[in-house]
């Protein structure tokens, strides 16, 4: 079983986290941390240039709070850590992944919407450089 759990959320597509979350929840072992990341995109300065001074420190604390919200409603309580970064997603999951000594990444296979791939484009890039197992939910 595993102890530190990364399960990477896009909520722009949020529809596979309650499962991913189950998943991951199915996969811990006791006493197992369980981070939830949110990369969000970045804003290009011209545009954060005209954005209302603390646009970015809210956006992520409403993110962080999301992800608990989702957290919860999949019966995680204990030992949550909501994340958010910004940066391309499949390097800020796997340089949190590195950073945080993860020892399984949950991540679902593509969004819902392209449910023909076999591997979506994020989804494929942590497979392939992952320093740990990786649970690909399908
Ligand atoms: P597709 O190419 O079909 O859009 P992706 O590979 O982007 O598929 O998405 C598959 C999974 O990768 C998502 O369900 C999520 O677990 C993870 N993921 C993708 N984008 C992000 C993001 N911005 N933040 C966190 N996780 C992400």
């Amino acid at each position: 079983m595993y102890k530190n759990i990364l399960v990477p959320i896009d909520l722009a597509h949020k529809e596979t986290a309650g499962p991913m979350i189950s998943d991951a929840l199915a996969l811990a072992g006791k006493d197992a941390k369980l981070t939830l990341l949110y990369v969000m995109p970045d804003i290009p300065g011209i545009v954060s240039a005209h954005l209302p001074e603390g646009s970015t420190d809210q956006a992520k604390a409403s993110a962080e709070a999301e992800l608990r919200e989702l957290a919860r409603n999949s019966g995680a309580n204990d030992n949550i850590e909501a994340l958010t970064s910004v940066g391309p997603p499949h390097h800020n999951i796997l340089e949190t992944a590195k950073r945080d000594d993860i020892d399984l990444i949950v991540i679902a296979s593509h969004q819902p919407e392209f449910s023909d791939y076999l591997l979506g484009s994020v989804a494929a890039r942590v497979v392939r450089h992952a320093p740990c197992s990786v649970h690909v939910m399908r």
